[in-house]
């Protein structure tokens, strides 16, 4: 208990003495700014009674790169141990782990340059993490993602969020992800499934624009085993070679094509989700406080948790946006 109270001052004192600067923001118009959610040690981290290493700006290395095509890469990062940690690691004395919780994101710094990132999977203590990166064109990060390769290293610091589950209040959780945001979904959903003793019930809502670019497919089908998961894919784009389907520009509903492209329970939609859509899913006579949180660019946030207040009964103050 005492070295726990230890390490708890260490890292306050730590925290503290990383004063963040009007430079530490990147500009990106975060919904959960750095500047109002600095960095500090969780409970799990404080019960551990080690350090986080990633509080301050701190170096991983790129261990994995893969590309999904379509500008997309899965980069998979662990973290540069200096000498002496090495020879902890070694010895078993390790004092360090990496605790970035779900929902939340970390900054990327490259020079002066920030951009924020939100693993999909990390590791507490084989300090790593994985990130899916979507590359913008002409985006200044971008092409620096687009040529690193596995050894180099870059500097991370988190964790950034707001976002608490308290797995004894059984609640409807809806959690909507659009294109690449699904990543950081993931972990919001492995969290709920991996506590048996959690009776909260799921629905991932996932928007796409078609079955080509639904990332973390078998993750999802893997889910879809829980009783407390359902899933519903929204795919506007969703076409195929046959003749109708080429002249209509989309699959329709019922399209054979289709349906043989989806796995066992998997459920898809060939239209965009908007609010009748919702609605579909309230399922007003399961009890229990309604969730939403919601993962994608800044329209889709604003469009879906405005839909959502009606149509899914959600109070705005359980709304999160990522
Ligand atoms: C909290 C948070 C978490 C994020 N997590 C991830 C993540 O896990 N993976 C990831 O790939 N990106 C993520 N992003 C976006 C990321 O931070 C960068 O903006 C992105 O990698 C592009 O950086 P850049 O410097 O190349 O281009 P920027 O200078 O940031 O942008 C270049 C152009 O692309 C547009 N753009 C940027 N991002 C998007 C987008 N997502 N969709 C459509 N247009 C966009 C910009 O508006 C701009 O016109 C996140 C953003 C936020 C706010």
């Amino acid at each position: 208990m005492e070295m726990t109270k230890n390490y708890t001052d260490s890292q306050d004192a730590e925290a503290q003495e990383e004063l963040l600067q009007d430079s530490d923001c990147c500009g990106n118009g975060c919904t959960h700014c750095i500047l109002d959610n600095k960095p500090r040690p969780s409970n799990r981290v404080l019960l551990a009674g080690k350090r986080n290493v990633i509080l301050s700006y701190t170096k991983f290395r790129l261990l994995r790169r893969d590309s999904l095509g379509g500008q997309v890469l899965l980069l998979h990062f662990g973290h540069a141990a200096e000498e002496e940690e090495k020879v902890e690691a070694e010895t078993g004395t390790e004092d360090t782990v990496l605790d970035i919780p779900p929902g939340h994101h970390v900054m990327m710094r490259v020079g002066s340059l920030l951009r924020p990132y939100s693993p999909y999977w990390s590791d507490f203590l084989a300090k790593e993490f994985r990130i899916l990166v979507k590359l913008q064109r002409g985006g200044p990060m971008s092409r620096h993602l687009a040529v690193v390769r596995p050894n180099d290293l870059l500097e991370f610091r988190g964790p950034i969020g707001q976002y608490l589950h308290d797995p004894t209040e059984a609640k409807c959780i809806y959690i909507l992800a659009q294109g690449v945001a699904i990543a950081p979904t993931l972990p919001l959903v492995r969290q709920v499934l991996e506590n048996e003793e959690d009776m909260s019930r799921l629905w991932h809502l996932v928007c796409a624009r078609d079955l080509q670019h639904v990332y973390f497919r078998e993750e999802l089908l893997e889910f879809a085993h829980f009783w407390n998961y359902r899933s519903c894919l929204y795919l506007p784009h969703q076409q195929c070679e046959s003749a109708a389907c080429q002249e209509a520009g989309h699959c329709d509903q019922e399209c054979p094509n289709l349906r043989r492209s989806l796995r066992y329970r998997e459920t898809a939609k060939m239209s965009r989700l908007d609010a009748s859509g919702l609605a579909t899913h309230a399922n007003p006579s399961i009890p229990g406080k309604r969730v939403l949180i919601v993962a994608g660019d800044s329209n889709f946030q604003r469009t879906m948790a405005q839909s959502a207040i009606h149509s899914l009964a959600v109070d705005p103050a359980h709304v999160y946006l990522l």
